[in-house]
Protein backbone atom coordinates (compact mmCIF):
# COMPACT_ATOMS: atom_id res chain seq x y z
CA UNK A 1 0.00 0.00 0.00
CA UNK A 2 3.00 2.07 0.94
CA UNK A 3 3.57 2.56 -2.67
CA UNK A 4 0.29 4.05 -4.62
CA UNK A 5 -1.06 7.16 -4.25
CA UNK A 6 -4.01 9.06 -4.36
CA UNK A 7 -5.38 11.36 -6.91
CA UNK A 8 -4.78 15.25 -7.01
CA UNK A 9 -8.35 15.83 -8.10
CA UNK A 10 -9.78 14.56 -5.18
CA UNK A 11 -7.14 15.75 -2.83
CA UNK A 12 -8.15 19.23 -4.61
CA UNK A 13 -11.97 18.86 -4.42
CA UNK A 14 -11.60 17.65 -0.50
CA UNK A 15 -10.12 21.19 0.25
CA UNK A 16 -12.59 22.72 -2.18
CA UNK A 17 -14.96 21.45 -0.31
CA UNK A 18 -14.06 22.76 3.28
CA UNK A 19 -13.61 25.87 2.04
CA UNK A 20 -17.05 25.77 0.56
CA UNK A 21 -18.35 24.70 4.14
CA UNK A 22 -16.57 27.85 5.66
CA UNK A 23 -18.83 29.80 3.33
CA UNK A 24 -16.86 30.42 0.22
CA UNK A 25 -17.63 30.07 -2.93
CA UNK A 26 -15.89 27.93 -5.34
CA UNK A 27 -16.20 26.79 -9.13
CA UNK A 28 -15.14 23.21 -9.16
CA UNK A 29 -13.13 22.45 -12.24
CA UNK A 30 -10.86 20.20 -10.59
CA UNK A 31 -13.00 16.49 -11.01
CA UNK A 32 -13.79 14.89 -14.50
CA UNK A 33 -17.40 14.98 -13.98
CA UNK A 34 -20.12 15.88 -16.58
CA UNK A 35 -22.12 18.20 -15.08
CA UNK A 36 -25.17 16.58 -17.20
CA UNK A 37 -27.29 13.83 -15.90
CA UNK A 38 -28.56 10.84 -18.24
CA UNK A 39 -32.03 11.06 -19.80
CA UNK A 40 -35.13 10.82 -18.25
CA UNK A 41 -35.18 7.53 -20.14
CA UNK A 42 -32.42 6.22 -18.03
CA UNK A 43 -34.58 7.37 -15.10
CA UNK A 44 -37.29 5.68 -15.95
CA UNK A 45 -35.76 2.30 -16.73
CA UNK A 46 -34.17 2.25 -13.46
CA UNK A 47 -37.13 2.93 -11.66
CA UNK A 48 -38.91 0.08 -13.68
CA UNK A 49 -36.20 -2.50 -12.88
CA UNK A 50 -36.36 -2.05 -9.40
CA UNK A 51 -40.19 -2.32 -9.55
CA UNK A 52 -39.74 -5.50 -10.92
CA UNK A 53 -37.61 -7.21 -8.38
CA UNK A 54 -34.36 -6.89 -10.52
CA UNK A 55 -32.45 -6.06 -7.27
CA UNK A 56 -31.05 -9.43 -6.83
CA UNK A 57 -27.20 -11.24 -7.01
CA UNK A 58 -27.49 -11.73 -10.86
CA UNK A 59 -24.87 -12.57 -13.45
CA UNK A 60 -21.09 -12.93 -12.36
CA UNK A 61 -20.17 -11.31 -15.57
CA UNK A 62 -23.17 -8.89 -15.93
CA UNK A 63 -26.64 -9.09 -17.62
CA UNK A 64 -26.23 -11.39 -21.24
CA UNK A 65 -28.31 -8.35 -22.48
CA UNK A 66 -26.16 -5.79 -21.15
CA UNK A 67 -23.07 -7.46 -22.71
CA UNK A 68 -24.83 -7.89 -26.20
CA UNK A 69 -26.02 -4.29 -25.89
CA UNK A 70 -21.85 -3.57 -25.74
CA UNK A 71 -21.00 -5.25 -28.48
CA UNK A 72 -23.61 -3.27 -30.94
CA UNK A 73 -22.52 -0.44 -29.27
CA UNK A 74 -19.08 -0.99 -30.05
CA UNK A 75 -19.92 -1.84 -33.49
CA UNK A 76 -22.15 1.44 -33.92
CA UNK A 77 -19.81 3.96 -33.00
CA UNK A 78 -16.42 2.52 -33.25
CA UNK A 79 -16.87 0.17 -35.97
CA UNK A 80 -15.41 -3.23 -33.74
CA UNK A 81 -16.99 -6.04 -35.68
CA UNK A 82 -14.97 -8.71 -34.06
CA UNK A 83 -16.28 -8.41 -30.53
CA UNK A 84 -19.19 -10.44 -29.37
CA UNK A 85 -21.34 -10.06 -25.65
CA UNK A 86 -19.19 -13.04 -24.13
CA UNK A 87 -15.91 -11.13 -24.55
CA UNK A 88 -17.10 -8.50 -22.18
CA UNK A 89 -17.11 -8.22 -18.29
CA UNK A 90 -19.49 -5.42 -16.17
CA UNK A 91 -17.66 -3.88 -13.27
CA UNK A 92 -18.68 -0.88 -11.06
CA UNK A 93 -16.58 1.47 -12.73
CA UNK A 94 -13.68 1.63 -15.03
CA UNK A 95 -11.17 2.10 -12.50
CA UNK A 96 -12.21 -0.96 -10.68
CA UNK A 97 -12.15 -3.47 -14.35
CA UNK A 98 -8.61 -1.23 -14.63
CA UNK A 99 -7.51 -2.81 -11.84
CA UNK A 100 -8.21 -5.64 -11.95
CA UNK A 101 -7.09 -6.42 -15.77
CA UNK A 102 -3.68 -5.35 -14.84
CA UNK A 103 -4.02 -7.64 -11.57
CA UNK A 104 -4.74 -10.58 -14.53
CA UNK A 105 -1.76 -9.96 -16.71
CA UNK A 106 0.68 -8.18 -14.87
CA UNK A 107 3.78 -10.35 -12.48
CA UNK A 108 5.63 -8.81 -10.16
CA UNK A 109 9.15 -7.57 -11.89
CA UNK A 110 7.07 -6.23 -14.89
CA UNK A 111 7.40 -3.46 -16.85
CA UNK A 112 4.75 -1.38 -17.96
CA UNK A 113 4.82 1.61 -20.37
CA UNK A 114 1.99 4.02 -19.42
CA UNK A 115 1.78 7.66 -20.80
CA UNK A 116 2.67 10.55 -18.62
CA UNK A 117 1.22 12.76 -18.24
CA UNK A 118 -1.95 10.78 -17.49
CA UNK A 119 -4.33 8.71 -15.09
CA UNK A 120 -2.53 8.30 -12.18
CA UNK A 121 -4.28 5.40 -11.85
CA UNK A 122 -1.57 3.58 -14.11
CA UNK A 123 1.39 3.96 -12.34
CA UNK A 124 -0.09 3.27 -8.93
CA UNK A 125 -1.63 0.55 -9.68
CA UNK A 126 1.55 -1.21 -11.25
CA UNK A 127 3.23 -0.31 -8.57
CA UNK A 128 0.42 -1.70 -5.95
CA UNK A 129 1.26 -5.08 -8.11
CA UNK A 130 4.84 -4.72 -7.44
CA UNK A 131 5.44 -4.19 -11.43
CA UNK A 132 7.16 -1.19 -12.88
CA UNK A 133 5.86 1.94 -14.11
CA UNK A 134 7.78 3.30 -17.28
CA UNK A 135 6.51 6.68 -18.87
CA UNK A 136 6.52 7.56 -21.94
CA UNK A 137 6.75 11.04 -22.48
CA UNK A 138 3.47 13.06 -23.89
CA UNK A 139 5.18 16.56 -24.92
CA UNK A 140 3.87 19.79 -26.22
CA UNK A 141 7.00 19.75 -28.40
CA UNK A 142 4.90 16.19 -30.18
CA UNK A 143 1.54 17.96 -29.38
CA UNK A 144 1.33 15.43 -26.68
CA UNK A 145 1.14 12.47 -29.04
CA UNK A 146 3.43 9.50 -27.68
CA UNK A 147 6.49 9.35 -29.21
CA UNK A 148 7.33 6.04 -30.92
CA UNK A 149 10.72 6.21 -30.98
CA UNK A 150 11.02 7.39 -27.39
CA UNK A 151 8.51 4.43 -26.62
CA UNK A 152 10.28 1.92 -28.86
CA UNK A 153 13.75 2.77 -26.84
CA UNK A 154 11.95 1.53 -23.33
CA UNK A 155 10.88 -1.46 -24.60
CA UNK A 156 12.73 -4.54 -22.95
CA UNK A 157 12.69 -8.13 -22.20
CA UNK A 158 10.40 -7.28 -19.42
CA UNK A 159 8.32 -4.49 -20.58
CA UNK A 160 4.55 -6.57 -20.58
CA UNK A 161 1.97 -4.09 -21.41
CA UNK A 162 1.39 -0.56 -22.57
CA UNK A 163 -1.26 1.50 -21.95
CA UNK A 164 -2.42 4.02 -24.16
CA UNK A 165 -5.25 6.59 -23.39
CA UNK A 166 -7.25 8.54 -26.32
CA UNK A 167 -8.78 10.99 -26.05
CA UNK A 168 -6.40 11.66 -23.08
CA UNK A 169 -6.57 12.45 -19.74
CA UNK A 170 -5.26 15.28 -18.91
CA UNK A 171 -3.92 16.66 -22.31
CA UNK A 172 -7.21 15.89 -24.63
CA UNK A 173 -5.07 14.79 -27.09
CA UNK A 174 -6.96 11.72 -29.79
CA UNK A 175 -3.51 9.30 -30.62
CA UNK A 176 -2.93 9.45 -34.76
CA UNK A 177 -3.94 6.42 -36.51
CA UNK A 178 -0.06 6.99 -37.71
CA UNK A 179 0.61 6.77 -34.01
CA UNK A 180 -1.62 4.33 -32.92
CA UNK A 181 -0.41 2.14 -35.94
CA UNK A 182 2.76 2.29 -34.88
CA UNK A 183 2.17 1.19 -31.02
CA UNK A 184 -0.01 -1.85 -32.60
CA UNK A 185 3.49 -2.65 -34.48
CA UNK A 186 5.58 -2.52 -31.25
CA UNK A 187 3.35 -4.05 -29.00
CA UNK A 188 2.74 -7.35 -31.67
CA UNK A 189 6.73 -6.91 -31.72
CA UNK A 190 7.50 -7.67 -28.64
CA UNK A 191 4.56 -9.31 -27.60
CA UNK A 192 2.98 -6.75 -24.91
CA UNK A 193 -0.61 -6.34 -23.74
CA UNK A 194 -2.32 -3.19 -24.90
CA UNK A 195 -4.42 -1.72 -22.17
CA UNK A 196 -6.24 0.89 -24.04
CA UNK A 197 -8.37 3.30 -21.58
CA UNK A 198 -11.27 4.17 -24.12
CA UNK A 199 -13.31 6.20 -21.63
CA UNK A 200 -13.41 8.95 -23.16
CA UNK A 201 -13.86 7.72 -27.15
CA UNK A 202 -17.25 9.36 -27.48
CA UNK A 203 -16.23 12.92 -26.14
CA UNK A 204 -14.28 13.74 -29.57
CA UNK A 205 -14.93 16.65 -31.22
CA UNK A 206 -14.12 15.67 -34.85
CA UNK A 207 -13.41 12.84 -36.91
CA UNK A 208 -14.06 9.47 -36.26
CA UNK A 209 -12.97 7.07 -33.71
CA UNK A 210 -10.32 5.20 -34.06
CA UNK A 211 -9.45 2.11 -31.12
CA UNK A 212 -6.85 0.17 -30.56
CA UNK A 213 -8.58 -2.58 -31.19
CA UNK A 214 -8.63 -2.38 -35.09
CA UNK A 215 -5.31 -2.49 -35.93
CA UNK A 216 -4.07 -5.65 -37.04
CA UNK A 217 -2.41 -8.32 -34.36
CA UNK A 218 -4.27 -6.28 -31.73
CA UNK A 219 -7.52 -8.57 -30.90
CA UNK A 220 -5.95 -11.03 -29.12
CA UNK A 221 -3.75 -8.90 -27.02
CA UNK A 222 -6.19 -5.89 -26.36
CA UNK A 223 -8.29 -4.88 -23.62
CA UNK A 224 -10.57 -2.28 -23.87
CA UNK A 225 -11.55 -0.25 -20.56
CA UNK A 226 -14.58 1.89 -20.69
CA UNK A 227 -17.82 2.94 -19.07
CA UNK A 228 -20.44 5.24 -18.27
CA UNK A 229 -18.71 7.42 -16.38
CA UNK A 230 -18.02 10.02 -19.44
CA UNK A 231 -19.94 9.57 -22.12
CA UNK A 232 -23.25 9.08 -20.35
CA UNK A 233 -22.91 11.52 -17.55
CA UNK A 234 -23.18 8.45 -15.15
CA UNK A 235 -19.96 8.82 -12.95
CA UNK A 236 -21.83 7.95 -9.77
CA UNK A 237 -23.24 5.05 -10.86
CA UNK A 238 -20.58 3.08 -11.13
CA UNK A 239 -20.26 1.22 -14.66
CA UNK A 240 -17.16 0.08 -16.32
CA UNK A 241 -16.03 -2.63 -18.52
CA UNK A 242 -13.73 -4.59 -20.06
CA UNK A 243 -13.28 -5.96 -23.84
CA UNK A 244 -10.86 -8.84 -23.81
CA UNK A 245 -9.65 -11.74 -25.16
CA UNK A 246 -11.73 -14.85 -24.10
CA UNK A 247 -8.31 -16.36 -21.76
CA UNK A 248 -8.83 -12.27 -20.20
CA UNK A 249 -12.43 -12.70 -19.48
CA UNK A 250 -12.20 -15.76 -17.95
CA UNK A 251 -9.49 -13.98 -15.39
CA UNK A 252 -11.62 -11.29 -14.91
CA UNK A 253 -14.64 -12.92 -14.14
CA UNK A 254 -12.89 -14.51 -11.69
CA UNK A 255 -11.91 -11.52 -10.09
CA UNK A 256 -15.64 -10.38 -10.00
CA UNK A 257 -16.33 -13.70 -8.10
CA UNK A 258 -13.66 -13.05 -5.86
CA UNK A 259 -14.30 -9.31 -5.12
CA UNK A 260 -17.77 -7.53 -6.32
CA UNK A 261 -19.82 -10.62 -7.14
CA UNK A 262 -21.71 -8.85 -9.32
CA UNK A 263 -22.94 -5.28 -10.94
CA UNK A 264 -26.21 -3.90 -9.28
CA UNK A 265 -28.87 -5.70 -11.74
CA UNK A 266 -30.90 -2.46 -11.80
CA UNK A 267 -28.05 -0.26 -12.86
CA UNK A 268 -27.32 -2.79 -15.99
CA UNK A 269 -30.92 -2.63 -17.05
CA UNK A 270 -30.60 1.32 -17.33
CA UNK A 271 -27.14 1.15 -18.93
CA UNK A 272 -28.81 -0.61 -21.85
CA UNK A 273 -31.08 1.94 -22.15
CA UNK A 274 -28.33 4.77 -22.19
CA UNK A 275 -26.31 2.70 -24.87
CA UNK A 276 -28.84 2.63 -27.30
CA UNK A 277 -29.63 6.80 -26.59
CA UNK A 278 -32.77 7.21 -28.10
CA UNK A 279 -32.75 11.03 -27.30
CA UNK A 280 -29.39 11.47 -28.16
CA UNK A 281 -27.90 13.05 -25.40
CA UNK A 282 -24.57 11.94 -25.52
CA UNK A 283 -24.22 13.88 -29.20
CA UNK A 284 -25.65 17.12 -27.36
CA UNK A 285 -23.25 16.56 -24.09
CA UNK A 286 -20.59 16.67 -26.34
CA UNK A 287 -22.07 19.61 -28.65
CA UNK A 288 -22.36 21.42 -25.54
CA UNK A 289 -18.44 20.18 -24.59
CA UNK A 290 -17.11 21.55 -27.98
CA UNK A 291 -18.82 24.86 -27.52
CA UNK A 292 -17.57 25.61 -23.63
CA UNK A 293 -13.56 24.01 -24.89
CA UNK A 294 -14.26 27.15 -27.57
CA UNK A 295 -14.86 29.83 -25.31
CA UNK A 296 -13.02 28.64 -22.01
CA UNK A 297 -9.56 27.85 -23.66
CA UNK A 298 -10.02 31.09 -25.66
CA UNK A 299 -10.58 32.77 -21.98
CA UNK A 300 -7.95 30.86 -20.68
CA UNK A 301 -5.31 32.16 -23.53
CA UNK A 302 -5.88 35.55 -22.58
CA UNK A 303 -4.56 35.20 -19.20
CA UNK A 304 -0.94 36.57 -18.78
CA UNK A 305 1.53 33.86 -18.66
CA UNK A 306 -1.00 31.04 -19.89
CA UNK A 307 -1.11 29.03 -22.80
CA UNK A 308 -3.42 25.81 -24.04
CA UNK A 309 -4.32 24.33 -27.31
CA UNK A 310 -7.90 23.18 -27.55
CA UNK A 311 -8.31 19.33 -26.50
CA UNK A 312 -9.12 17.05 -29.55
CA UNK A 313 -11.33 15.39 -27.01
CA UNK A 314 -12.30 14.58 -23.47
CA UNK A 315 -13.03 17.71 -21.80
CA UNK A 316 -9.91 19.24 -20.17
CA UNK A 317 -8.13 22.52 -20.46
CA UNK A 318 -4.51 21.58 -19.88
CA UNK A 319 -2.44 24.90 -19.60
CA UNK A 320 1.05 25.74 -19.56
CA UNK A 321 1.63 28.31 -16.86
CA UNK A 322 5.34 28.72 -17.41
CA UNK A 323 5.17 31.93 -18.61
CA UNK A 324 3.88 33.05 -15.08
CA UNK A 325 7.07 32.33 -13.62
CA UNK A 326 5.74 30.40 -10.93
CA UNK A 327 4.92 27.04 -10.19
CA UNK A 328 1.61 25.68 -10.92
CA UNK A 329 1.11 24.37 -7.20
CA UNK A 330 1.33 27.83 -6.27
CA UNK A 331 -1.19 29.06 -8.79
CA UNK A 332 -3.85 26.17 -8.18
CA UNK A 333 -3.11 27.53 -4.59
CA UNK A 334 -3.85 31.38 -5.63
CA UNK A 335 -6.84 30.35 -8.27
CA UNK A 336 -8.42 28.08 -4.90
CA UNK A 337 -7.79 30.17 -1.64
CA UNK A 338 -7.86 33.53 -3.44
CA UNK A 339 -10.33 33.22 -6.22
CA UNK A 340 -12.59 30.24 -5.24
CA UNK A 341 -11.61 28.52 -9.17
CA UNK A 342 -10.77 25.00 -8.06
CA UNK A 343 -8.10 23.29 -10.59
CA UNK A 344 -5.15 21.11 -10.06
CA UNK A 345 -1.78 21.03 -10.58
CA UNK A 346 -0.36 19.25 -13.69
CA UNK A 347 2.36 17.06 -11.69
CA UNK A 348 -0.57 15.27 -10.23
CA UNK A 349 -0.45 13.63 -13.78
CA UNK A 350 3.10 12.75 -13.51
CA UNK A 351 6.19 14.77 -13.84
CA UNK A 352 5.99 15.62 -17.34
CA UNK A 353 2.77 17.76 -16.20
CA UNK A 354 4.73 19.87 -14.08
CA UNK A 355 4.65 22.99 -15.42
CA UNK A 356 1.15 22.75 -16.61
CA UNK A 357 -2.82 23.18 -14.67
CA UNK A 358 -5.45 21.21 -15.76
CA UNK A 359 -9.19 22.97 -15.61
CA UNK A 360 -12.00 20.85 -16.46
CA UNK A 361 -14.89 22.52 -18.45
CA UNK A 362 -17.71 20.20 -17.66
CA UNK A 363 -19.36 22.90 -16.00
CA UNK A 364 -22.35 25.37 -16.97
CA UNK A 365 -20.75 28.33 -19.61
CA UNK A 366 -21.51 30.50 -16.68
CA UNK A 367 -19.43 29.05 -14.14
CA UNK A 368 -16.65 28.70 -16.78
CA UNK A 369 -17.54 32.84 -17.73
CA UNK A 370 -17.09 34.02 -14.16
CA UNK A 371 -14.14 31.43 -13.70
CA UNK A 372 -12.68 32.98 -16.49
CA UNK A 373 -13.08 36.78 -14.91
CA UNK A 374 -12.14 35.23 -11.28
CA UNK A 375 -8.66 34.06 -12.88
CA UNK A 376 -7.64 36.86 -14.84
CA UNK A 377 -8.45 39.01 -11.89
CA UNK A 378 -6.21 36.50 -9.74
CA UNK A 379 -3.07 36.97 -12.53
CA UNK A 380 -2.32 40.46 -10.96
CA UNK A 381 -0.38 37.99 -8.56
CA UNK A 382 1.61 36.74 -10.95
CA UNK A 383 1.87 39.69 -13.50
CA UNK A 384 4.70 41.27 -11.34
CA UNK A 385 6.60 38.07 -11.42
CA UNK A 386 10.18 38.29 -13.68
CA UNK A 387 9.01 35.61 -16.35
CA UNK A 388 4.75 36.67 -15.82
CA UNK A 389 5.57 40.32 -17.49
N1 LIG B 1 -9.64 6.30 -16.97
C1 LIG B 1 -9.46 7.61 -17.17
C2 LIG B 1 -8.49 8.05 -18.21
C3 LIG B 1 -10.18 8.54 -16.41
O1 LIG B 1 -9.98 9.87 -16.63
C4 LIG B 1 -11.08 8.09 -15.43
C5 LIG B 1 -11.84 9.04 -14.59
O2 LIG B 1 -11.49 10.17 -14.41
C6 LIG B 1 -11.24 6.71 -15.25
C7 LIG B 1 -10.50 5.84 -16.04
C8 LIG B 1 -12.17 6.14 -14.19
O3 LIG B 1 -13.49 6.11 -14.58
P1 LIG B 1 -14.67 5.48 -13.69
O4 LIG B 1 -15.46 6.62 -13.15
O5 LIG B 1 -15.52 4.68 -14.63
O6 LIG B 1 -14.06 4.62 -12.65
Amino acid sequence: MSVMSGEGALSVFARAKELEAQGRSIIHLELGEPDFHPGQSVIDAVNKALAEGKDRYCAVAGLPALRQEIAAYLQRTRNITTVEGSNIVIAPGCKAILFFAMMALLEPGDEVLYPDPGFPGYPSITLGLSAVPVPFELSSRNHFQPDLAEVAAKITPRTRMLITNSPGNPTGTVYTDAVQRGLAELAVKHDLWVLSDEIYARILYDGEYLSMLRYPGMEERTVIIDGFSKSFAMTGWRLGYAVSPPAVTEALAMMAINSYTCVAEFTQYAAIDALRDKEGNTPRMVAEFARRRDQFVRDLNRVPGFRSQAPEGAFYAWVDIEGTGISAEEICRILLDDAGVAAIPGAAFGPSGKRFVRFSFASSVANLKEAAERIMKASAAWQGSPVGR
